[in-house]
């Protein structure tokens, strides 16, 4: 193995790449070896690249037309900078469009800030994770199952978008449940209780007491804590 992944940051804000990009990758990556050997230096690499992801054509890179990117593979460019496009590459395939990356060295020889933007936080470190381990099957000439992390990407993409929506649903049945007065000591029918229980759980500042009451038929109401 060769690269190595030192840390990869999730930026959600003003950073130091971009004033108007907040959602940024910024993953610090070891070149190793690698460092002494661009793009240009590895027979085939280019021509493997292109047949995985001729999509990558859509790349203008700093050279500002179509097929910008494939010529700096071939002018020979380092893999921090391959990484880049391919992580934005992966993620645009799997339904989210990303569009921004720089790789800039971090200082040290052959280590390099490598980042790139994201739609979802997930994602983005999936994508980052997944081009260095691409990167590296295309150096080495392996058969690499692109298919497989786009479909990856596509269910980290779903799971994360149905999260909001069922955010919405509980903070509407905590409405529900503070407009109604099923408050503190109140005793509520079982149904009710359990319809709210995820809701009164979720607050945390709930807790469950039995009533003191056998006879009752709901033994149970929830209690403010403190
Ligand atoms: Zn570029």
């Amino acid at each position: 193995m060769f690269m190595k992944i030192i840390e990869i940051k999730v930026l959600r804000g003003p950073n130091y790449w971009s004033i108007r990009r907040t959602k940024l990758i910024q993953m610090k990556l070891d070149l190793e070896e690698m460092e002494q050997r661009p793009s240009n230096t590895i027979p085939g690499f280019a021509d493997r690249l292109q047949q995985l992801l001729p999509s990558l054509y859509e790349h203008r890179c700093s050279i500002g037309a179509p097929g910008g990117f494939f010529q700096r593979v071939n002018e020979g460019t380092w893999m921090g900078h391959v990484i880049e496009h391919v992580a934005l590459e992966l993620q645009t395939l799997a339904g989210m469009d990303c569009g921004f990356g720089r790789t800039r060295t971090a200082g040290t020889e052959g280590v390099y800030f490598v980042v790139f933007s994201y739609m979802e936080e997930d994602a983005g470190i999936y994508a980052a994770e997944a081009a260095v381990r691409i990167v590296r099957t295309l150096i080495d000439a392996q058969p690499c199952n692109l298919e497989e992390d786009i479909q990856q990407l596509r269910e980290i993409r779903e799971d994360t978008r149905l999260g909001p929506s069922t955010g919405c649903i509980v903070e509407e049945a905590d409405m529900e449940y503070t407009r109604k007065g099923y408050g503190p000591r109140s005793q509520v029918p079982l149904q009710i209780l359990l319809w709210i229980l995820p809701v009164i759980k979720k607050k945390q500042n709930y807790y469950w007491k039995p009533l003191k009451y056998p006879c009752q038929k709901v033994p149970w109401c929830a209690m403010k804590k403190g």
